[in-house]
């Protein structure tokens, strides 16, 4: 006698399965928060939720976010942010920030601890790689950081580090096969440029084009490639803001370096013009280079042939106030994201200039494994967790600051019309945002720990 299969706990029929390989009407089986089938067939289940004429793709996987807690509440803080994550379609994000940054074992404890019931979706987090902490570098990764943030140069507080200081940080991440984020920009050249800017009296908007230039980026890309390649480490060049960044690192990566490219929305849709008028609410480092339509064109057509390995929102909000209070030169860098990214990439798949299956590529299964969130995160393969968004990717609105849930308030991409949204996220199996609301509490979020907790010496 066979006994008889216990039924699924959800089931969501009728819509569209998008995974990076293709697409297919089937049902989504959820049981226990994970996902137990993907069928065509009717199977036993206790509930079920009609999505007929939706998309369903795996929850987001935004691996570049700042959400300023503690330190900067008036700027963000996890349940404001995770909110705007939740209703965004994002279940997942890897959160780093700069104003109390993750240097040592103790301040990894202290975050998680302080974390628990204040995520609204599950996240990960990036230990600061900071000259002076290099003996935190191996307990941070065994406790299951998921990659470290590296400055180039002096950005937000954070030390920049020197060519020689990257080489033995990079020979001691090969060694852990860890892996690392790094801002590029030369530290001598954008201290030189701000010198002359600032002697001559420069207050405008068009500084940060002048400033943080095309050339800065380049130099640093160069050799945090070429570093990577020499010692072997994992590297990620964090946010690539044109396409002469990804043809640097793709040079390296035929010469066999373990070296990617992450990008954001900002690059593939905003230009250097805009903040000639717009100063302090443009003002976020690489800035925009685009001058013309075409270099747009180029970064998009980069992450079609998958030269880009992923997108993140590099989500680090500022409120009005914050961006209009002092001049240029003192306002933060940074833009809000979390609300807008997916919509701007449902979007970009309206018009045909990128595919929904690329979506679920570049926002979910490409993060979740550079930084080890896979097979649980990023995916809808059998086993992983149901985390999952319902997408009308014919439902057209108006991006306004009106509803930005970040606490930043607004959003570059205000005013813009945008064809598909997110109706429904799931984390793993519970309902967590519906039509603009946003049920999750925080609390409901867990701390999803890398790779480097798995191995046999790991503890946490
Ligand atoms: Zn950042």
């Amino acid at each position: 006698m066979t006994s008889r299969p216990r039924a699924m706990d959800l089931a969501i029929e009728g819509g569209t399965i998008i995974a990076p390989d293709g697409r297919r009407r089937a049902t989504l089986y959820v049981a226990d928060g994970r996902v137990a089938a993907i069928s065509e067939e009717r199977l036993d289940a206790t509930r079920t939720v009609d999505a007929s004429g939706r998309f369903l793709m795996p929850g987001m996987v935004d691996a570049h976010v700042h959400l300023m807690e503690p330190g900067q509440p008036e700027r963000e803080d996890f349940p404001t942010g995770t909110a705007a994550a939740a209703q965004a379609g994002v279940t997942t994000l890897i959160e780093h920030t700069h104003g109390s940054p993750v240097r040592t074992l103790a301040d990894l404890v202290t975050k998680v601890d302080r974390l628990a019931s204040r995520s609204r979706v599950d996240f990960g987090l990036a230990a600061h790689s900071w000259p002076g902490f290099e003996e935190s570098v191996e307990p941070l990764w065994r406790a299951g950081v998921a990659f470290f943030k590296v400055f180039t140069c002096p950005t937000h507080g954070v030390p920049g580090h020197s060519p020689a200081q990257l080489l033995s940080l990079f020979t001691e991440l090969a060694r852990l096969e860890a892996i690392a984020l790094v801002h590029c920009e030369d530290a001598s050249m954008t201290a030189a440029a701000e010198e002359t800017l600032r002697a001559a009296g420069r207050a405008d908007g068009g500084i940060l084009a002048e400033w943080r230039t095309p050339e800065a980026e380049l130099v640093a890309v160069g050799s945090v490639a070429l570093l990577a390649r020499l010692t072997g480490a994992r590297v990620v060049v964090a946010h690539a803001s044109h396409l002469a960044s990804v043809e640097l690192v793709e040079r390296e990566q035929t010469l066999g370096a373990a070296v990617a490219c992450e990008t954001c929305p900002q690059y593939l849709a905003l230009y250097a013009s805009e903040a000639l008028e717009l100063g302090a609410f443009r003002k976020f480092t690489p800035p925009a280079r685009a001058r013309l339509v075409s270099e747009l064109d180029q970064m998009f057509s980069a992450l079609r042939d998958r030269r880009i390995a992923y997108v993140s929102t590099d989500h680090a909000p500022s409120t009005r106030a914050d961006k209009s209070a002092g001049g240029i030169w003192d306002v933060h860098f940074g833009l809000p994201g979390l609300d807008t990214t997916l919509p701007f990439l449902l979007d970009a798949a309206h018009a045909g200039r990128i595919s929904y299956e690329l979506i679920t590529e570049v926002y979910a299964r490409t993060p979740a494994r550079l930084y080890g969130l896979t097979p649980t995160k990023g995916s809808l393969e059998v086993g992983a967790d149901a985390d999952f968004v319902l997408v009308d990717p014919e439902l057209a609105w108006d991006v306004s600051d009106a509803d930005i849930i970040s606490k930043a308030g607004w959003s570059p991409f205000a005013g813009r019309r945008f064809v598909g949204r997110a109706v429904a996220t799931y984390l793993r199996g519970v309902c967590i945002a519906r039509d603009g609301l946003v049920m999750a509490e925080p609390g409901t979020g867990r701390f999803v720990p890398g790779p480097g907790l798995r191995s046999p010496d790991g503890a946490y």
